[in-house]
């Protein structure tokens, strides 16, 4: 890598506000549950990724969103900016700013509903120019076409498209052949490929490199023919709302940066476990300064206790 080679990432993508109710359970359907207090956070797939890119992964990190004319834009805005990312906003007067009605469960789970709002509005001529990225990273909470049409026009600037296919749903072979890197939890593969199967799942999705997270036993990976495990960090639990979404940041962030798929994959199960020890999504996503700290840990063979011990000892092997 040289001093001209691109290092940032664009991420193009959701950005919403959550409201957060926790409770004993999330409802069944049909089911009411009385939960506790409110809490307001911003979130969103896109800026989710956004802010783990930047602040994890210490990336330079830009990012394309739509935000309606409204009150709930300012707190995600004010969380983007304050982490580093700058903006690409795109401003929809005649939609609300998307929402996220989230229900997080005393087990640290979560069910999830989203309204999307001014994310709708996106296009694909919407993408800004792209000097000096190295990596474009995408979700599905972004109209299909218009993310189709970014994976391409990336692609065809030479420059590296990612793909977290969330929330699960079919993906057209011309957006797949666009990828680079796909990156999905278990559900979502399962849902991709028809096949409950883990091995044979990832061995059927075409992308070059996939990544399947697997919760707290940490991920999976097919690489160039390859598989790599990484083992999860252990880590007191208390909401895994955006772990996904920083273990995508903070992976494409250290590809970006220059590190090979292995470190990159530590580096993202590191951040992820982080953010599952704190509430809230874009509040809960570690600086890279903790990352570091966490993975050093890791490293240190004489490491004895604490409640982030690190399982065993973050290697890698080839299985
Ligand atoms: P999603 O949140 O998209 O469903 P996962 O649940 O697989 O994705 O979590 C993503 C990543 O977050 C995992 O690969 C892992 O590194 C980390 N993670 C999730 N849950 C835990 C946990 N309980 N303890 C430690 N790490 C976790």
């Amino acid at each position: 890598m040289t001093a001209n080679t691109p290092r940032s990432v664009l991420v193009a993508g959701s950005a919403n506000l959550d409201f957060v109710v926790r409770a004993a359970h999330a409802p069944a359907p049909g089911e009411t549950v009385l939960g506790r207090e409110l809490a307001t956070y911003p979130g969103g797939k896109g800026a989710n990724q956004a802010l783990a890119c930047a602040r994890a992964g210490g990336a330079p990190t830009r990012m394309l969103l739509a935000l309606g004319e409204d009150a709930h834009a300012e707190p995600i805005e004010r969380s983007l900016r304050e982490g580093g990312v700058r903006l690409h906003l795109r401003r929809v007067r005649e939609r609300a700013t998307g929402s996220a009605f989230v229900c997080v469960a005393d087990d640290g789970e979560n069910a999830i509903v989203v309204a999307p709002g001014a994310n709708a509005a996106l296009r694909g001529d919407d993408l800004p120019a792209l000097d000096g990225v190295a990596w474009l990273l995408l979700q599905l909470e972004s109209p299909l076409d218009a993310v189709a049409a970014w994976a391409q026009r990336a692609r065809a600037a030479g420059v590296a498209v990612a793909l977290n296919a969330a929330p699960a749903q079919a993906l057209p072979a011309a957006l797949l052949e666009q990828i680079d890197l796909l990156i999905v939890n278990e559900g979502e593969l399962a849902a991709l490929t028809g096949l409950a199967d883990l091995d044979a799942a990832l061995a059927a999705v075409r992308a070059p490199r996939v990544v399947v997270t697997l919760g707290a036993r940490g991920c999976l990976a097919r690489a160039d023919g390859a598989r790599l495990r990484q083992h999860g960090f252990a880590v007191a639990a208390v909401d895994t709302t955006a772990a996904g979404d920083t273990f995508c940041g903070v992976l494409v962030a250290a590809l970006a940066q220059g590190h090979g798929f292995e470190t990159a994959l530590r580096r993202a199960c590191a951040a992820s476990a982080l953010a599952c020890t704190r509430p809230g999504a874009q509040t809960s996503i570690p600086s890279h300064a903790e990352v570091e700290a966490l993975l050093h840990t890791a490293a240190d063979p004489d490491f004895a206790g604490g409640t982030s011990v690190p399982t065993p000892s973050g290697q890698i092997p080839a299985i």
